[in-house]
């Protein structure tokens, strides 16, 4: 094997010593492809509440236990085994093994090392395991790999360990094809706001509808969105999506306004991430004003979470939009995304109450917690939306308990608009 030389600018002189990340890419790379005939690992490992440390403790402390994993590291440090501290509590190994037996014992004795540092509280190390594919696979793609591994378990206590699989793989490519598609997708009319009308459980007519997005993918078919949309929440571009959803919305209620046409509200989505976004509350004035639609067609859907980030100034938000026509719905009340708290506080209008009171109400408990809460925000003046009914029997239920709007399988799937609108014109 050639002798592998330290690019001299990133010697490592921090805190714990360790390589580099950029070093250990390097040096990684160059080991694996040389020793065609070994096999090799990477292990990447993160500390998830590592921040605990420094702030229950002190900085030192943080700054000791860093030093104290980085000796564990170092002492495995020689021939073909690398070590790095990449940043933070994230390390890093290449380990060369023939059995994976290895791989599983060298991340056991990582977490043992971890728990015998002397901290009055559990710290939850995850280490995340990516076996070389090839030998003409560069270290940092690896690095990625078995990162994205340890993702899948941190925080979860019971969990020390995994390895990059296939199925993670496959979710990797998904996603990067996602990344790469969906603004040319935007470009060309792949998105399309889809509606599902919502009905009163009683007469069965139309009341309204919400707007879900469906993104028609040339080669993937028809994508929904909760594939897609966790991979845009994480980029921000969810944010340009939701912007083409909304206008197809606004345009559309608009000519039917100009022709005179029945209209009725239609809900739309308004992604937690539009809290980043310090003109989300304009580009809905806007689309109103541009399209001469009256706010009182339109409401927005969100939940609790979009508050989470700057709560006063969303809540400022909220209040103007609610001000100046809009209404508001808090979207998928009781799955934790959304709770009492908003209710106190938060300017709403509706609630829409989640499929999962509903799935079991044949259950006694179901029907005693479900009872309870649309008691609760009928006394609170909260217009209330069921969501997810599916069979007569829960439609049946919710109407002996005074709740008549609902959305839901039993009656409408989401559909075309031109579906939609063939239905309101009947
Ligand atoms: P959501 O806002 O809670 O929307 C309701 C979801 O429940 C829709 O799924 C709808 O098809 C589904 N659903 C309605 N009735 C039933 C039923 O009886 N049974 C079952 N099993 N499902 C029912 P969809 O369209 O797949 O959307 C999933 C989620 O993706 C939405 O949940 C929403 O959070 C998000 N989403 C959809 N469109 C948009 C959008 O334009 N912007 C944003 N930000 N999020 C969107
Ligand atoms: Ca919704
Ligand atoms: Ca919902």
């Amino acid at each position: 094997m050639q002798p592998i030389e330290l690019i001299p600018e990133n010697n490592p002189t921090r805190l714990t010593g360790l390589l580099t990340r950029h070093d250990f890419h390097h040096m990684g790379t160059k080991i694996i492809s040389s020793c065609p005939e070994q096999t090799f690992a990477i292990l990447v490992l993160d500390i998830s509440n590592f921040k605990s440390v420094n702030v229950f403790c002190s900085r030192e402390k943080g700054n000791e236990l860093l030093i104290y994993i980085a000796d564990f590291f170092r002492s495995y440090w020689k021939d073909l085994t690398l070590v790095s501290h990449f940043r933070a509590d994230t390390f890093a190994m290449l380990m060369p093994f023939t059995d994976q037996q290895e791989l599983i014992n060298m991340a056991l004795k990582i977490h043992s090392h971890i728990e015998a540092f002397n901290l009055p509280f559990k710290i939850l190390p995850a280490v995340g395991i990516c076996i070389a594919p090839s030998p003409d696979t560069p270290a940092n793609n690896m690095c990625d790999y078995a990162t994205m591994a340890m993702k899948s378990i941190k925080g979860k206590f019971y969990a020390k360990y995994a390895f990059f699989d296939q199925r993670m793989f496959e979710q990797l490519l998904m996603e990067k094809q996602i990344e790469n598609d969906i603004i040319k997708g935007m470009e060309t009319g792949q998105l399309q706001a889809y509606i599902q009308p919502k009905v009163d459980m009683r007469t069965k007519e139309i009341v309204g509808g919400e707007a879900l997005v469906r993104w028609i993918h040339p080669t993937m078919g028809t994508i929904s969105p909760g594939k897609f949309i966790p991979v845009l929440e994480k980029n921000g571009l969810i944010i340009d999506v939701d912007f083409v959803v909304w206008k197809q919305i606004f345009s559309w209620i608009s000519n039917r306004l100009k022709a005179g046409q029945k209209v009725l509200p239609v809900s739309i989505n308004i992604s937690r991430m539009h809290s980043y976004d310090p003109i989300f509350k304009q580009r809905l004035i806007d689309l109103s004003g541009k399209y001469e639609v009256p706010p009182s067609l339109v409401v927005l859907e969100l939940t609790e979470s979009t508050f989470l980030n700057n709560t006063t100034i969303m809540y400022q938000s909220m209040q103007e939009l609610k001000d100046y026509g809009f209404s508001i719905s808090m979207d998928d009340f009781g799955t934790g995304y959304s709770t009492m708290t908003m209710l106190k506080d938060q300017p709403v209008n509706e609630v829409k109450i989640d499929k999962g009171f509903i799935d079991n109400i044949e259950d006694i408990h179901a029907q005693i917690i479900l009872n309870n809460i649309t008691r609760m925000l009928k006394q609170l003046e909260k217009k209330i939306i069921v969501e997810g009914v599916e069979t007569p029997f829960q439609q049946d239920f919710l109407v002996q308990h005074e709740c008549f709007d609902a959305q839901g399988f039993l009656y409408y799937k989401p559909m075309p608009i031109t579906e939609y609108e063939s239905l309101l014109d009947q």
